[in-house]
């Protein structure tokens, strides 16, 4: 096979991989799905129906991601500045904690467990270490004003938010994650520019939020507008 033919492939697999790989922001709830999924929290035995309602707002409403809501201690939050502060790093040695630096240090031959844990737990990135306004909506405000901390591992998480979606008759896949794109979505949609969508959803690249703003089409159709009218 010769080196031309084996590019024109390679570019092609990659372009196929473009157009096929499923993106997050297509699981992303409407609105609508989204007031349907919370109502069905309500509708849970507590404490199962208080724990799904704050895991779906955390995630759905202010971007958490999994692993910090898991994390989420009464210390990050700072009640009389409505802000939740995600550090660079918690003294953790959950199961998930120890199982993700049992990998690092059998990925890395100069990292040894115990370095790999001392450094547990972090969000993501660096970039993950925010702080996030949780003043958005009197509905998180009273929520979060409830929270004390509650047994959370990942699977828990993960339960709430399916057994949630189940009993709002949502059909397709609803996870944790897939609420984070729900409000990326969001924020995009109401025009929040950019950078600011960045920093709220800890992102490294600038480009996934402008990937979230240009498929919202809201501010394309604002800046289009703007020069007609
Ligand atoms: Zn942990």
């Amino acid at each position: 096979m010769c080196a031309d033919h084996f590019q024109t492939h390679h570019w092609a697999d990659s372009h196929r991989d473009e157009l096929t790989t499923r993106h997050t922001h297509e699981d992303a709830l409407s609105e609508r799905e989204f007031e349907l999924l919370l109502e069905a929290c309500k509708r849970l035995p507590e404490p199962k129906s208080y724990e799904a309602q704050l895991i779906c707002l955390l995630a759905g409403r202010l971007g958490l991601r999994s692993g910090e809501i898991t994390h989420l201690k009464k210390e990050w939050l700072d009640q009389d500045r409505d802000l939740i502060r995600i550090p660079q790093s918690e003294s953790c040695d959950c199961g998930y904690c120890r199982e993700q630096a049992k990998q690092e240090a059998a990925n890395n031959e100069e990292l040894t467990f115990r370095q790999a844990m001392a450094d547990r737990w972090h969000p993501k990135t660096a970039n993950s270490s925010r702080v996030i306004s949780f003043d958005v909506s009197l509905r998180v405000e009273l929520c979060i004003d409830r929270y004390d901390e509650f047994p959370k591992l990942r699977s828990t998480i993960n339960r709430r938010v399916s057994e949630a979606a189940e009993a709002a008759g949502l059909t397709g896949r609803v996870y944790p994650h897939c609420l984070r794109a729900t409000v990326a979505s969001f924020h995009a949609y109401q025009g929040v520019p950019p950078v600011p969508l960045q920093a709220m959803m800890g992102w490294n690249d600038l480009s996934t939020a402008q990937k979230y703003i240009r498929i919202s089409g809201a501010a394309t159709a604002k800046a289009i507008r703007n020069v007609h009218h």
